[in-house]
């Protein structure tokens, strides 16, 4: 009987055979854990739609970071609650507000903690939307200047990286001519290049209390059909001075991270985003999915696909598991 010489499940027999050739590796190294800040003391509000994530003031903030360092996680992003919202989102660059605090708080305890920053509007609005109005439409020039002041608030308080998510044509270029000016030209800039206007960031809105008051976002983020203007939005961002380039959401975008990365010799990281988050949480309650196996699946296929760090709520859940490995 006639059979090929070779025979892949040669090499599947064991784990061990498995694990020798295996040809993507996780690690905490690469992931960057988000956390969503308020003013206060002692906070720590579960999240409803994110079983697992909380909403933490400053000081609740660096016990997590406590614990990221133990599972060496190098990393957090962090988004703010504002006390108060108004039209121009005003407390987003106040030196005293939650985002600030938290960075101070987190860089005093732990100055080797890379502390990233997202850098937006919609939190702070009362309209809900990732920049200044006029009318109802965003105004994109008038929104970069108050981007750059919320950068350069961000960067006074000791932020490592920046991270602008509005999706307003030239922000990264305004963002890094203000932080250069005022002397900041060691903060670095991860852009969200290719944003989509997607349906799963549905529970980070809870989180963030971010829904726009007003019709939809698509007038700025990405149309979920387009790649080849993901490839133009990423070329933009690394001619404005970014230095790292971020595809979100991840899963149903790999294909997108791929070809970023395929094109451009850049750092990639992936946003895997809350709905991604919330799926996999909500199926394991009622045990239709392996929660664990999953998870690992799910951050190995972003990492396959090409990104070089993770943005990710699973970040402790994981880092647990490949320590124990
Ligand atoms: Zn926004």
């Amino acid at each position: 009987m006639w059979f090929p010489d070779y025979r892949p499940r040669r090499l599947r027999r064991t784990e061990n055979l498995r694990r020798m050739i295996r040809e993507t590796r996780l690690s905490p190294d690469m992931f960057i854990y988000p956390l969503f800040v308020r003013k206060g003391k002692g906070i720590r509000n579960p999240i409803p739609s994110m079983p697992g994530v909380f909403h933490l003031s400053p000081d609740t903030a660096v016990q997590e970071a406590e614990e990221l360092q133990r599972l060496q996680i190098p990393a957090v992003i962090l988004f703010g609650l504002p006390e108060v919202k108004d039209e121009k989102g005003s407390e987003a660059h106040a030196p005293d507000a939650a985002v600030q605090s938290t960075i101070r708080a987190l860089k005093d305890r732990f100055p080797q903690l890379v502390v990233i920053t997202d850098v937006c509007l919609c939190e702070y609005t009362s309209h809900g939307h990732c920049g200044i109005l006029d009318g109802q439409e965003v105004h994109n020039d008038a929104t970069l200047e108050v981007l750059a002041r919320i950068a350069l608030s961000h960067a006074e308080a000791g932020a490592d990286v920046v991270a602008p998510s509005d999706m307003m044509d030239g922000r990264v270029g305004a963002i890094r001519q203000a932080l250069d000016e005022n002397g900041f030209d060691r903060v670095a800039i991860m852009a969200y290049s290719a944003k989509y206007c997607s349906s799963f960031y549905g529970p980070f809105r809870d989180a963030a209390d971010s829904a726009p008051q007003f019709g939809d976002r698509r007038a700025y983020q990405m149309d979920p059909a387009n790649a080849l203007e993901a490839l133009r939005e990423v070329n933009l961002d690394i001619e404005e001075g970014a230095d790292m380039v971020m595809v979100k959401p991840a899963l149903a975008y790999l294909d997108i991270i791929r070809r970023v990365k395929e094109e451009y010799d850049y750092p990639v990281a992936a946003y895997n985003v809350s709905g991604e988050y919330s799926m996999i949480k909500a199926a394991a309650i009622h045990g239709w999915l392996d929660e664990e196996r999953v998870m690992m699946e799910t951050l190995t296929a972003i990492h396959r696909a090409g990104a070089d760090c993770i943005i990710t709520y699973f970040a402790k859940d994981a880092a647990r598991i490949l320590g124990a490995a």
